[in-house]
């Protein structure tokens, strides 16, 4: 049942009797923002450059077999995602990754070892030599770093814990959650809370330790324990949902190309069938990737620009979603799925064991591997063709987790600027950032180009900002 209606008014003149809002971009922060804000009474009008909503969400069932493209699961880190699923209605279709599937797996020396599930075993593991375990004795004793100097994640890492663990540890963790390289990336803004805990503490290790007990008296969850959520027909179910609850409030193939701001509010310029339209609205959030963001027409009394933005990389990153018969691959995959060091050579960048996760998501006797490849390490084989991603990717599939046969479903879809790089530097576009929403009243920006690159980072983001855009934008009355 749609919650509201568009409160625009169309013909570029100012009412000051609107105080509806433009939400730029139908992604998870646009949709979550504009969710809230119309709970709130807010009119709100969200504009999406394509004909559908999600953004980079993309889940589809075929042949039995429930793909997605781009992310797998939300981490349940915040109750405010955990609101926005009971608000839109649906836990009864959420579901948590199986128990079982707490596995992870490192590629060392060609084949999959996984990742000790304790501190006991993790002195047996075969994982790290017994260098690298004692040079963990040892980190807690290695000073901090001033304050004020950005290091990149491997100088930060290299730093504390030596070269084994930037290898066999960082280098594949950055792969699976930025398909990133630690060396370009920021410890500042790409990993606050590390740097956090060194400043802190004085020490990563003791500061998990101690930072858990603050954690849990906070009533928040690490992203080590927290619960992997998905639906029951992926990922897109949330935001459909969300785009559902909002009715005509989305306008879909909708590009904004214009934002102008005179006498106290927002001309928007948007492509609406076929021809250019202007629009009024009291407050504008930008929930665009920030390279798209850059390309709007932007006009200003203060002279802002939004163009900087486009220097923030994204590179490309191609998912491969492969089906096999489950006597094919001879590994259990009683795991979330592993990740490959940039060290051992080969092409892809990690696989999740997407039909142990969650149910569903291969038909009966079958399986289902989600493999990402490209990003930082390798954006040039992002770009292949399909049938050479897949061929790639069987490949190093066979030669690591000794898959046979060939796959029974196979599906690619390429991001060609998937996942925005907090690199060494970034800072200056969060300066930007604060800058425009300062000299430019009314304008707001959130989403992962700014507060953080995961799903739950998103939907916090979209919750936080329309808390902010409340107390601009008063709702309408009753
Ligand atoms: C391959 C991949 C795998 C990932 N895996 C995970 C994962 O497992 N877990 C996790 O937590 N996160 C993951 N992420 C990250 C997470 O999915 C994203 O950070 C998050 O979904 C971003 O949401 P968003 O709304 O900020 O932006 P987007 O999803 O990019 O949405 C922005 C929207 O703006 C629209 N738009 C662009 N220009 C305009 C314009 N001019 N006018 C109007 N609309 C416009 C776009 O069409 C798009 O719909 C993954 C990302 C990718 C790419």
């Amino acid at each position: 049942m749609p919650m509201s209606t568009p409160g625009a008014n169309r013909g570029g003149r100012a009412d000051p009797a609107q105080g509806s809002v433009a939400v730029v971009g139908a992604g998870i922060t646009g949709l979550t923002a504009a969710f809230r804000l119309a709970q709130q009474g807010v009119p709100v009008t969200v504009y999406e450059a394509t004909g559908e909503v999600g953004g980079v969400i993309r889940s589809l069932r075929r042949d039995g077999y429930l793909a997605e493209f781009g992310p797998n699961s939300i981490l349940e880190t915040s109750p405010k995602i955990v609101g926005l699923i009971r608000d839109a209605g649906l836990e009864p279709r959420r579901l948590y990754s199986d128990p079982k599937a707490e596995n992870r797996y490192l590629v060392r020396g060609g084949r999959p070892v996984s990742l000790p599930a304790s501190p006991l075993k993790f002195f047996g593991t075969e994982l790290f030599s017994l260098g690298a375990k004692l040079r963990l004795l040892r980190e807690p004793f290695v000073g901090r770093a001033p304050a004020d100097r950005e290091e990149s994640v491997a100088q930060f890492v290299l730093r504390r814990l030596g070269q084994e663990w930037l290898d066999y540890a960082i280098n594949p963790m950055i792969a699976g959650i930025y398909a990133g390289d630690p060396a370009r990336l920021s410890v500042t803004h790409g990993f606050p809370k590390l740097q956090a805990l060194e400043q802190r503490y004085g020490s990563l290790i003791l500061g998990q330790i101690l930072g858990a007990k603050e954690r849990k008296r906070r009533g928040e969850v690490s992203k080590q324990e927290a619960k992997k959520v998905s639906f029951d027909e992926g990922l897109q179910v949330l935001t459909d949902t969300l785009r559902a609850r909002l009715g005509a409030a989305v306008r879909l193939e909708a590009p904004v190309l214009g934002l102008a701001q005179a006498d106290g509010v927002w001309r928007v310029t948007v492509r609406l069938g076929g021809g250019e339209t202007s629009i009024t609205h009291a407050a504008v959030l930008l929930a665009a990737p920030a390279y798209k963001l850059a390309d709007i027409q932007f006009e200003t009394a203060a002279g802002l620009s939004l163009r900087p933005l486009r220097e923030i990389y994204y590179p490309p990153v191609a998912s491969v979603v492969l089906g096999f018969r489950r006597e094919d691959v001879p590994h259990p995959l009683d795991g979330f799925g592993m990740l490959v060091p940039a060290i051992e050579r080969f092409r892809i960048l990690g696989t999740l064991f997407s039909s142990s996760l969650f149910p569903n998501r291969a038909p009966a006797g079958h399986v289902t591997l989600t493999t990402y490849v490209g990003g930082v390490r390798a954006p040039e084989l992002a770009l292949r063709p399909e049938s050479e991603l897949v061929a790639l990717t069987v490949g190093d599939l066979r030669a690591i987790l000794g898959v046979r046969g060939e796959p029974t479903f196979a599906h690619c879809v390429l991001y060609p600027q998937a996942i925005p790089q907090y690199e060494v530097g970034y800072g200056r576009f969060k300066a930007a950032m604060d800058q425009l929403e300062a000299k430019a009243p009314g304008l707001f920006l959130a989403g992962h180009y700014r507060n953080g690159i995961s799903l739950g980072d998103s939907i916090v983001a979209g919750h936080d900002v329309a808390e902010r855009m409340v107390t601009l934008v008063r709702p309408r009355d009753p």
